[in-house]
């Protein structure tokens, strides 16, 4: 079976720290305008309602974010642990290919 090689789990690793570097400073970039825009809200109820619907998008990308960040630290966690390649839910090997396209992958294909 297609396994990754140490190489490419070093090369994962630092793919998933950089994705996790950018998306910390999305979530801080996303913080401020939340920050900035509710602050206060205007006096005219359109314009108030335009800043609240704003808001809901930063809001959906900061939660997207997050959850994305969550498994990035998660597969990590696994990369230091040795067990990055192996299927949460049935133990056996992920393939190397699902691996490669998503990184933070913790179920196989099959499950
Ligand atoms: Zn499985």
């Amino acid at each position: 079976m297609d396994i990754l090689n140490d190489e490419e789990i070093r090369a994962a690793r630092s793919r998933l720290q950089a994705r996790s570097a950018e998306l910390r400073d999305r979530v801080q970039r996303v913080r401020r305008d939340l920050a900035r825009v509710t602050n206060p809200l205007p006096k005219d109820s359109s314009d108030a309602a335009i800043v609240v619907e704003n808001d809901e998008i930063l809001e959906a990308i900061e939660d997207a974010a997050t959850s994305e960040l969550r498994s990035i630290e998660h597969a990590l966690e696994r990369i230091d642990a040795g067990t990055f390649a192996l299927c949460e839910n049935c133990g056996r090997q992920i393939s190397a290919e699902r691996l490669r396209a998503v990184p933070h992958a913790t179920l196989c294909l099959e499950c």
